[in-house]
């Protein structure tokens, strides 16, 4: 029987910084990620067929339609190999948490936490106006508290900077108000029927401490994971 792989669900409003949570996890374990955000703004970025659907939807900040967006995460899925896998901004709707489920059994993997990041809207606010992106390597800034070297230059590809046509102040007065009308009932879902696995986090802290706060929670929830920054290597592991 294939073995049983696990999913960790990270839920959150705009700005709460989903993303740079999870690719601080996922840079310390055998852990991938599926950034739901991300993987559908590459198709528009690239111009593709099914980025051309997805594009008028993101740009006005509301949900792409499910079946789109179960089609970039399926694809996604399938070169996912780490033994965690983490969802970044997915499910956000009710109608994809039937998918949610639907991929967790095709792909042998069973829901072991669903995290739910909670921000002040100043907070957010101040994330999403500084937040710059490298449209070549995917890196993200922000230009109060985590600027590039040389400004608008991405210091890991030499890309150019730009603004998330999303983050405009408009747009991310519309992606606060699908949050509170189909994301909260979604969280709503998750905390009455996974109760056990379920649990909140204040994002308001740096990115750092929130990382340590989820890793020690994470540690405790699935104990096979091992998120400490430095874990031993693994020839300094016991062979039994
Ligand atoms: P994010 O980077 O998570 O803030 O997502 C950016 C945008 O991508 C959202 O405003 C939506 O337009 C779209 N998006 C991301 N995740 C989903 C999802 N699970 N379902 C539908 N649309 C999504």
């Amino acid at each position: 029987m294939a073995e049983n792989k696990c999913a960790v669900v990270i839920m959150g409003p705009p700005g709460s910084g989903k993303t740079t949570l999870v690719r601080s996890l996922t840079a310390r374990g055998r852990i991938s990620e599926i950034e739901a955000g991300n993987l559908l703004g590459d198709e528009v970025r690239r111009d593709t067929p099914l980025g051309r659907q997805i594009r008028p939807y993101q740009v006005a900040g509301e949900l792409v339609p499910s079946e789109l967006v179960q089609q970039v995460i399926a694809a996604r899925l399938e070169k996912a190999d780490g033994q965690f896998v983490l969802f970044d901004g997915f499910p956000r709707s009710a109608a994809q948490i039937g998918i949610l489920f639907q991929l967790l059994k095709e792909h042998h993997l069973q829901l072991c936490a669903v995290i739910v990041l909670n921000v002040e809207l100043q907070t957010a606010l101040e994330r999403i106006t500084g937040r710059r992106i490298c449209p070549d390597c995917g890196a993200i800034y922000n230009v109060y508290t985590e600027p590039p070297q040389q400004a608008g230059i991405c210091d890991r590809c030499g890309g150019k900077l730009m603004q998330r046509e999303d983050d405009r102040l408009e747009v991310v007065q519309e992606r606060f108000k699908v949050y509170e009308r189909d994301t909260i009932p979604t969280v709503e879902f998750f905390r009455k029927e996974f109760g056990l696995v379920t649990w909140e986090e204040s994002a308001n802290s740096t990115p750092d401490e929130l990382l340590e706060r989820v890793s020690r929670r994470l540690e405790k929830a699935v104990p096979q994971l091992d998120l400490r920054e430095n874990p031993p290597a693994r020839d300094d592991l016991p062979s039994h």
